[in-house]
């Protein structure tokens, strides 16, 4: 039986994560979860943020249902988030919107694919501030390695998927350097790929497109940065932040993950939406090509998602998190 690594985290964490494995449990998934935390928490009980306990089990197991982390705003330790994915190499954050039958959004037909660049740009960790001068530097490292491999990731899942085009968001008008360097090496990785059209678009541009004709779009690449903010505006288009799920995806581990946070405002009262955690276990089950598991349980959170009395209360329902999660499991086939 296939093992996983369990990562609860913290604020909403817990509670989404116990649905998803009773949603699991219910429909007889043939895993078996080890569970690892990481974070504050952690670091109190143990005395690491990302203990190695975790990082062995993630060496092993190879692939990670991870909930939420919570960050320090403006000080404190650097993100776990980002920590894991820069350890694990996990340079592709794919990340699926799209408009679900019974979910009420402005849209109706959005369906693309975000990828974001995961390991580099503003991200990278590069931050100096000198105090004598009150003068804060944020150094976005961009490499063509690092291009190319999210980039090549955005253009085989165009290729694969029939979906026509790739759409390169970045701002190299206005940085020339670290903004052109993902728009230069897709023009040229585009070549490899001629069933694939490519085009580009300045983020500002591309974020009024985005809420105004989302149809328009099936696959985006960006950087780190910019495709963070992007996932949650897609996340707006689709239903919210309840409902959108992603991956952490590297040559040889993988972690699944929501795009929202720990939610701390809802924390606790047990009415989070696990839906977004539940569609990254989704994800996670195709990756591990357990394809029917994948499939009945998407079809018995379809049935429930219809239902709006069915779903919690971001969603206009009435469910709490754990009355949610007993639906589609009444639901399953
Ligand atoms: P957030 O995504 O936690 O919450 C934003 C809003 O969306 C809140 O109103 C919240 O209640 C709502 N929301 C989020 N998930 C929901 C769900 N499943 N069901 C219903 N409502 C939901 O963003 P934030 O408040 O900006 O960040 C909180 C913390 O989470 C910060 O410490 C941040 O660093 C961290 N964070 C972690 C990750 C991660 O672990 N990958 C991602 C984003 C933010």
């Amino acid at each position: 039986m296939k093992q996983v690594t369990l990562i609860p985290g913290d604020g909403i964490g817990p509670e989404i994560t116990e649905a998803v494995k009773a949603v699991f449990s219910a429909a007889n998934v043939p895993l078996t979860w080890e569970e690892e935390n990481a974070g504050q928490t952690t670091f109190d009980a143990v005395g690491e943020l990302i203990p190695q306990t975790l990082i062995d089990s993630l060496n092993k197991n190879k692939v990670a249902l991870k909930g939420p982390i919570t960050t320090p705003v403006g000080k404190g330790f650097k993100s776990v988030n980002v920590q894991l994915r820069q350890m694990f190499d996990l340079y592709a954050n794919v990340r699926p919107a799209k408009t679900t039958p019974g979910i009420h959004t402005r849209f109706e037909n959005v369906d693309l694919v975000l990828f974001r660049e995961n390991t580099e740009g503003l991200y990278s960790g590069l931050e100096i501030f000198d105090e004598r001068l009150q003068i804060a530097d944020s150094i976005s490292r961009v490499t063509r390695v690092g291009c190319e491999k999210i980039v090549r990731a955005a253009f085989e899942y165009a290729k694969k998927h029939n979906c026509g085009k790739v759409t390169v968001a970045h701002k190299a008008n206005i940085l020339k350097n670290a903004g052109a360097l993902l728009l230069r090496v897709a023009s040229e990785v585009a070549k490899d790929y001629p069933s694939v059209q490519m085009e580009d678009k300045i983020i500002d541009n591309m974020c009024m497109q985005l809420v105004m004709k989302p149809e328009q779009f099936k696959v985006i690449v960006t950087t780190n940065l910019f495709g963070d903010i992007l996932s949650d505006l897609c996340a707006g288009l689709v239903g919210g932040l309840g409902v959108v799920a992603g991956a952490n995806i590297g040559d040889e581990i993988a972690i699944f993950e929501a795009v929202h946070g720990s939610a701390p405002d809802i924390a606790g009262k047990g009415i989070a939406n696990p839906t977004a955690l539940l569609r990254s276990a989704i994800m996670m089950l195709h990756h591990i090509d357990l394809k029917e598991e994948a499939s009945r349980i998407e079809a018995a959170l379809e049935a429930t998602l219809a239902n709006q009395e069915e779903c919690t209360g971001d969603l206009g329902g009435k469910a709490n998190t754990t009355e949610f999660a007993q639906h589609i499991i009444s639901k399953l086939k």
